[in-house]
């Protein structure tokens, strides 16, 4: 059965039932009902949510920004956001092409879980909040929370994912500490001292699933990190914050051997990589601390010009050892 309904109200109505399912870009979703097809499961009440115009936008609201749970990564792209969304918006551009871009939503991304979706990283650098109602009510949860393992979220049964919401305390704390930072990105807004940013390292330059990526979101007096927001992604079951290597960026100044040697102190064992058809566990660790320091240096990129993915140099990921091709090529 299928249905699309007009009205949040209706959908979560039809969502109450039995054996219902979410389709909101479908980009997710397609592929992997091809693969329960294949291993026999019978069809469920396909719920379209495209048609809920409610669920989608980005809105600043008293205490920080709410982007509805139907935003696409083209709208995130182009959404005219503070700083601290920079490394959000690099992230929208790389998912996919242009036409995953334009129909795969953010709540569709969350859902999904996979170890490798692009939008998870920022999301928890920003302290994300997913926002959740049934028809029995609503609730939120910290994004942290609410993806619990691999392919696998604290979605339950008649729920439905309205919006994502982002704290302001970014903001705010760039206000009070403000000194000299001075902004060499295309943002227009009043944060001066909060720069963000996202890498991604895949096997070629555009329309790839990341072999690992890290989000950065640091607060700057003058070149002097005074807070800073580290996850990774694709290198655990859930991508993560390093808090170890926050607390040991604070002090650094933003230059490549100080952060280097700030990454380096610190044991990244909050992360688990494992070999799959991207990358070898081995070549995953031994890149992360570079592309950490590069997310970092990126942060003072403007935007525009930080959208490609990097790509390992010479050898590959791949292989039994990964001494080879750990230089990343942008
Ligand atoms: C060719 C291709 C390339 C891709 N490249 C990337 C990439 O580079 N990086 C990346 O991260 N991802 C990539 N993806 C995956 C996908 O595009 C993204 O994860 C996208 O954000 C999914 O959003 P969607 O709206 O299409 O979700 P859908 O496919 O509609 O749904 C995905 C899952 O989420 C559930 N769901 C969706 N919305 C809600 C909601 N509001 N409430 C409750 N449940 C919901 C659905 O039931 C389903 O289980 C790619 C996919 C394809 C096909």
């Amino acid at each position: 059965m299928f249905s699309r309904p007009a009205t949040l109200d209706d959908a979560l109505v039809v969502l109450s039932d039995a054996d219902t399912v979410v389709l909101s870009g479908g980009t997710d979703f397609y592929p992997q009902r091809l693969n329960q097809m294949t291993v026999g499961r019978s069809p469920e009440h396909v719920v379209d949510i495209s048609a809920l115009g409610e669920l989608r936008g980005i809105a600043e609201t008293g205490g920080g920004w709410r982007i509805g749970a139907a935003t696409t990564w083209s709208d995130l792209a182009t959404a005219d956001l503070p700083s601290s969304f920079d490394g959000l918006r690099c992230a929208a551009r790389q998912v996919g092409g242009t036409q995953i871009q334009n129909v795969g939503t953010i709540a569709g991304n969350l859902c999904t879980a996979s170890p490798a979706a692009d939008g998870v990283p920022a999301l928890l650098t920003l302290d994300a909040v997913v926002e959740l109602q049934s028809l029995t009510g609503s609730r939120t949860v910290a994004l942290d929370e609410f993806i619990t393992g691999y392919r696998s979220t604290a979605l339950r049964h008649g729920e439905l994912v309205t919006a994502i919401t982002i704290p302001d305390a970014f903001r705010s704390e760039s206000l009070d500490t403000r000194t000299s930072g001075v902004r060499s990105g295309d943002s227009t807004d009043a944060d001066s001292s909060v720069y963000s940013s996202f890498v991604k390292l895949g096997s070629r330059a555009y329309l790839v699933i990341s072999i690992a990526m890290v989000a950065a979101l640091i607060v700057l007096d003058g070149e002097t990190i005074t807070r800073a927001r580290i996850a990774v992604g694709a290198c655990s079951p859930v991508a993560t914050r390093l808090p170890a290597l926050e607390a040991a960026l604070v002090g650094a100044r933003i230059e490549e051997a100080a952060l280097d040697s700030a990454v380096r102190s610190v044991a990244l064992d909050l992360l688990a990589p494992i070999d799959d058809v991207r990358a070898t566990g081995e070549y995953r660790r031994l890149v992360v601390p570079r592309l950490i320091v590069d997310a970092l240096l990126a942060c003072r990129t403007p935007v525009a010009m930080r959208t490609q993915v990097a790509m390992p140099t010479g050898g590959t990921a791949t292989g039994g050892t990964a001494t080879a091709g750990t230089g990343l090529r942008r």
